[in-house]
């Protein structure tokens, strides 16, 4: 079935442009997949919404029947689905096998009982001689869009709430990384009604939005660059569509100076460098009291220098390469342009890595000031930066001090500290004495322009439904 697009049931050769999958770690083309053509595109809606009515019908109970299976199936193939993906992006095997594909079996699980727990409410009388009832309904077809840091995680991410709660989905994967996504296809076809879930894959520009603009299509998911949202919530505007929108990020770590410094260096060392910074959520702009900066900037240096960068299948690998040459040479110019800067010292890396793959090796940004470009923006890199503060004031302030709103953390023994702060910051989600941390019952999801709506939890059941009111006349 390798690069086929999954229409209605079916495995169906596409017929657009073909677009090369590479290996980041090597460079070497992994599979040549043609995208999906319009009228596929077409069908594939048009499969989505003949299902719709069956499967919004199909009980929840049965529905997370299915869905269970699925978690199962994904176990049951986990050696195979972490291979595919560690190859495709590059991350460690060890990482794809024993972070990634546990998490995304949950997902499909916690959903799968979610869907079982989604009632409405019988709410009782308003008006005389009136009863009324509130129904919580899928909205038909949505158009789920992901990206290519965590291609099947994401898969899952908008999957799973969106077919427990009754609707049916169109998914497209990263056109840089559909591998793991059609292979979830295999499994699909043998559990789920044809239609119910279709896979098209192909570039955001051409297959996207196409997708998006089908007049079928009721709500489209998409966790992507801000620019990327902003084409699709323009996009979706035309038939008024709902949006749901997990967008960049830049997460603040404030380090008080009473934190205990070990663990701190720790958590940066795993959260800023996981998945090679390629996370929306990567701690990655630090702010460190006065007290304990210049150790906070030391012991990170050395860290992040230990951190051991190698391919997928490498003996104790925790980093990988980039997901691509324009991803390094990124990455490499903000970090160019910030060494450029009389106050900026790059304590440790700063280069790319040798070896025919895109890697780049894990960089210490010290000094870095609220207004640099580094601090400002997102690098999506393994790239960390470390800013002064003097006052807690002044850490809140900067943290918030940012266009985006997804994740942040606050570090300190002082846990009332910790609490007030965390009460200040503007953002989806804030850790205290940790990063990172996501479990399938807690919604994921940003402020400005981070985006809205929220992945994970009954949050995200509730995004994927629609509140509907019933009155009857006695
Ligand atoms: P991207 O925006 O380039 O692509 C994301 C997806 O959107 C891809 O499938 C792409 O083909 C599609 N797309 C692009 N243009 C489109 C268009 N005009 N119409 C329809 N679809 C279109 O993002 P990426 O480079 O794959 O991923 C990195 C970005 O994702 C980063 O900015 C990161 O912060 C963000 N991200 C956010 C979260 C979150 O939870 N908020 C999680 C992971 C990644």
């Amino acid at each position: 079935m390798d690069g086929k697009q999954f229409i209605d049931g079916q495995f169906v050769a596409g017929e657009g442009a073909v677009e090369e999958i590479l290996a980041p770690a090597t460079g070497e083309v992994l599979a040549r997949v043609p995208e999906a053509s319009p009228a596929q595109i077409q069908a594939a809606v048009k499969a989505a919404e003949k299902a719709f009515p069956g499967w919004s019908r199909t009980p929840p109970k049965d529905r997370a029947t299915l869905l269970l299976k699925l978690a199962d199936a994904i176990e049951a193939k986990a050696a195979d689905f972490a291979r595919l993906e560690s190859r495709n992006c590059g991350k460690p095997y060890a990482a794809a096998l024993n972070d990634e594909i546990p998490a995304i079996a949950d997902v499909f699980r916690f959903f799968a009982g979610a869907a079982r727990c989604m009632t409405g409410m019988a709410t009782g009388e308003y008006a005389a001689g009136y009863t009324s009832m509130i129904r919580r309904d899928p909205l038909g077809v949505v158009a789920s869009i992901a990206p290519w840091n965590y291609p099947l995680m994401m898969a899952a991410w908008k999957l799973g709430p969106a077919v427990a709660a009754g609707n049916t989905v169109v998914l497209k994967p990263s056109e840089q990384t559909p591998l793991t996504a059609l292979k979830l296809g295999e499994l699909i076809a043998g559990l789920f009604p044809p239609g119910v879930i279709n896979i098209v894959t192909g570039r955001g520009e051409s297959v996207g939005a196409k997708l998006v603009t089908q007049p079928q299509v009721r709500m489209v998911s998409v966790t992507g660059d801000v620019s990327t949202g902003q084409k699709i919530l323009q996009a979706a505007s035309e038939g008024l569509k709902r949006t749901h929108l997990e967008l960049g990020g830049k997460a603040p770590v404030i380090v008080f100076d009473d934190a205990d410094l070990q663990s701190v260096v720790s958590g940066i060392r795993t959260f800023g460098f996981y998945n090679a910074g390629q996370d929306c959520t990567a701690a990655c702009r630090v702010y460190a009291g006065a007290k304990v900066y210049d150790r906070l900037v030391s012991d990170l240096t050395s860290a992040a220098a230990s951190i051991n960068v190698g391919g997928p299948d490498g003996q104790g690998v925790e980093m990988g390469p980039l997901i691509s040459e324009r991803q390094r040479q990124r990455v490499a110019g903000f970090v160019e342009r910030a060494s450029q800067q009389k106050h900026i010292e790059i304590t440790t890396g700063g280069k790319p890595g040798s070896g025919g793959g895109f890697f780049y090796a894990p960089t210490v940004v010290a000094g870095a000031r609220q207004d640099d470009e580094i601090v400002r923006r997102e690098v999506f890199g393994p790239v960390v930066s470390v800013t002064r503060f003097e006052d807690p004031e002044e850490a809140i302030s900067w943290a918030n001090d940012s266009e985006y709103g997804l994740a942040s953390s606050v570090w300190s023994k002082d846990i009332g500290k910790a609490m007030r702060v965390a009460a200040e910051l503007q953002y989806g989600c804030t850790w205290i004495n940790s990063h990172f941390m996501l479990v399938s019952e807690m919604p994921h999801g940003g402020m400005k322009r981070s985006g809205y709506g929220k992945d994970l939890s009954m949050y995200a059941l509730e995004d994927y439904t629609t509140v509907r009111h019933v009155m009857v006349k006695y």
